[in-house]
C-alpha cells in the first residue's frame, strides 16, 4: 500500500479513535454509555459530511480555489485530486503547444491546405489557401468547398469521393495556372484537401514534350531518306551492281534504320498525346468490331513464317466514344506484343465484350509471360523484362506506355494478368459513359 494511503488510514483511525474515546468518557460520567458512543458516531460522521461538502465545493470551483483544509482520507483525497490536476495541466500544456506548431507548419506550408467538416464545410484553412484558393475568413468558413473551388471538373472530382488519385485542373480563378488538388480523410469524416500550384512543372513538362516531339520529327525525314537508299541498296534483285559481300550489311543498316523510324514513331505518338490532354476529337463512335478485324489482318502479315492460332470474340454492336486513332494504336500495340511473346505455335485470344457495365477489349496469349515483380512497371517508358528480346523482337519499349495513354485520355485502364511462362492477358476497361452501340 502506498505510504501516504496508509498515513491516511492512520491518521483516519487515531481521530475515529478520539471521538469514541470522548464519547465513552462523557458516557461513564453520565452513566450512559450507549449514548455517549451514539453521539459520538453522529459527531464522526457529522463531520465526514462536513470535509465531503467542502471538498465538493472545492472540486465545482463554486466557493473557492484553494483546497479545503481537510485530513485524513478526505484530505488524502485531495492531495490525490491535486496531482491529477496538476498531472492533466501538463499534458494540456503539451497538447496546446503541439497544436499550435501544427498549426504553424501548416500554415507555413506552400501547399494551400483546407479542413472540411463531414458535409465539405470549410472549417480551416492556411495563408496559402488565400493566394492560392482566394479564400477569405469572412466568405469561406463554413461555406461548401464546390462553391469555393467552382469547377465542373473538382465538384465530379469531390462528389465521386474516390480520392486514391489527385486531380489536375485549371485554376477557376486564373485559367493560366494549373493546379493539383488532393483529398484525404482524417478524424471522424473530416477530410484535408490540399492544393499546390503545378503551372511551373506543367510548362518544363510541355517543354520537354515538345522538345522531344520536335526532335523526333526532325530525325524523321532525313531518317525516311537514308532508310529508302538502303532499301535500295540491299535488294538485290534491282541492284546487281552493287557488291554482293556488302548486300547483308545493307540489309542490316536498313533494318536499324527502320528501328529508329519506329522508336521515332513512338516517341512522337507519346508527346502527342501527352501534349492534348485535354480530349481531342474524343468523340467519335469506333466500332471497335471492324478494328479488330484490321488488326486481326495486320497481325496475320506480321507473324511471316511463324504460326499462331488467333481466335477473336467479339461483341458486333458494341462500340465506344473516343479517338479511333489513338485507340486503334493501343490495340495493335497490345496484339503486336502478343505475337512477339509469345512462341510460334501459342494462341492468342482477342475478345470485345460488355461484362459489369463496362467495355472490355483484351488480348490473351499463352507466350513466356511476366514474373510478378515486373508488372508494375511495364507501362514505363523503355521498361523491358528482357531488353534483348524486345530489340530483337522489333519492340522498341513504348507500346505499354502508349496504351497506358491512351487509356487515361479515354477514361479507361488497362490491367495487367500474367504468370511467368504459362502467358499474359491484358484487358482495357472502359467504363460505362462511353460505351455506345453501332
Ligand atoms: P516493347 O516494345 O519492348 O514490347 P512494351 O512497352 O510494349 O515494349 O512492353 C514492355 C515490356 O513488357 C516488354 O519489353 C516485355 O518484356 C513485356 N511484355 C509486354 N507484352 C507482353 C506479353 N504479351 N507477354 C510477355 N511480356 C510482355
Amino acid at each position: 500500500m502506498d505510504t501516504h494511503v496508509a498515513q491516511a488510514i492512520k491518521e483516519e483511525l487515531s481521530w475515529l479513535s478520539l471521538i469514541l474515546f470522548v464519547g465513552l468518557v462523557i458516557g461513564f460520567l453520565s452513566d450512559k454509555v450507549g449514548w455517549g458512543l451514539g453521539l459520538s458516531l453522529v459527531f464522526y460522521l457529522f463531520m465526514h459530511f462536513k470535509q465531503a461538502w467542502k471538498v465538493l465545493n472545492w472540486l465545482s470551483r463554486k466557493t473557492t480555489k484553494q483546497p479545503p483544509s481537510t485530513h485524513g482520507l478526505w484530505g488524502m483525497f485531495v492531495q490525490q485530486s491535486l496531482k491529477i490536476e496538476k498531472k492533466t495541466q501538463k499534458r494540456k500544456k503539451r497538447l496546446s503547444a503541439l497544436l499550435k506548431r501544427f498549426h504553424e507548419v501548416l500554415a507555413a506550408m506552400p501547399d494551400a491546405i483546407v479542413i472540411l467538416d463531414e458535409f465539405g464545410g470549410i472549417e480551416w484553412f492556411n495563408e496559402s489557401a488565400r493566394h492560392i484558393l482566394k479564400m477569405s475568413q469572412t466568405h469561406s468558413i463554413g461555406q461548401h468547398i464546390i462553391r469555393s473551388i467552382d469547377e465542373k471538373e473538382f465538384s465530379q472530382y469531390y462528389n465521386k469521393k474516390d480520392y486514391a488519385h489527385s486531380l489536375n485542373i485549371s485554376s477557376p480563378f486564373d485559367s493560366d495556372i494549373s493546379l493539383n488538388i488532393r483529398i484525404a480523410p482524417y478524424g471522424k469524416k473530416k477530410q484535408l484537401l490540399s492544393a499546390r500550384d503545378i503551372t511551373r512543372m506543367r510548362q518544363l513538362e510541355g517543354v520537354r514534350s515538345l522538345f522531344v516531339a520536335n526532335v523526333s520529327h526532325e530525325l524523321r525525314t532525313p531518317l525516311t531518306v537514308i532508310s529508302g537508299y538502303l532499301e535500295l541498296l540491299s535488294d538485290n534483285e534491282s541492284n546487281s551492281e552493287v557488291d554482293a559481300t556488302l548486300q547483308p550489311i545493307y540489309q542490316q543498316m536498313n533494318q536499324q534504320a527502320e528501328r529508329m523510324i519506329t522508336l521515332l514513331d513512338d516517341l512522337l505518338m507519346l508527346s502527342n498525346l501527352e501534349n492534348q490532354q485535354i480530349a481531342e476529337k474524343l468523340n467519335e463512335t469506333i466500332c471497335i468490331a471492324a478494328m479488330i478485324k484490321d488488326i486481326h489482318r495486320e497481325a496475320q502479315m506480321l507473324k511471316g513464317e511463324e504460326r499462331y492460332n488467333i481466335s477473336c470474340d467479339v461483341d458486333k454492336t458494341l462500340a465506344i466514344k473516343g479517338n479511333a486513332k489513338e485507340i486503334h494504336s493501343a490495340f495493335t500495340n497490345l496484339v503486336t506484343n502478343a505475337l512477339r511473346y509469345t512462341p510460334s505455335g501459342g494462341e492468342i485470344k482477342i475478345s470485345w465484350k460488355k461484362t459489369n457495365q463496362t467495355a472490355c477489349f483484351s488480348v490473351q496469349d499463352n507466350g513466356i509471360g511476366i514474373e510478378q515483380q515486373h508488372i508494375e512497371r511495364l507501362t514505363e517508358r523503355f521498361y523491358r523484362v528482357d531488353k534483348g528480346r524486345s530489340r530483337s523482337t522489333g519492340g522498341t519499349g513504348l507500346g505499354l506506355a502508349i496504351v497506358k495513354h491512351v487509356m487515361f485520355k479515354h477514361d479507361a485502364r488497362l490491367e495487367i494478368e500474367s504468370e511467368f511462362e504459362k502467358g499474359s492477358l491484358f484487358t482495357c476497361i472502359f467504363p460505362k459513359e462511353r460505351i455506345e452501340y453501332c
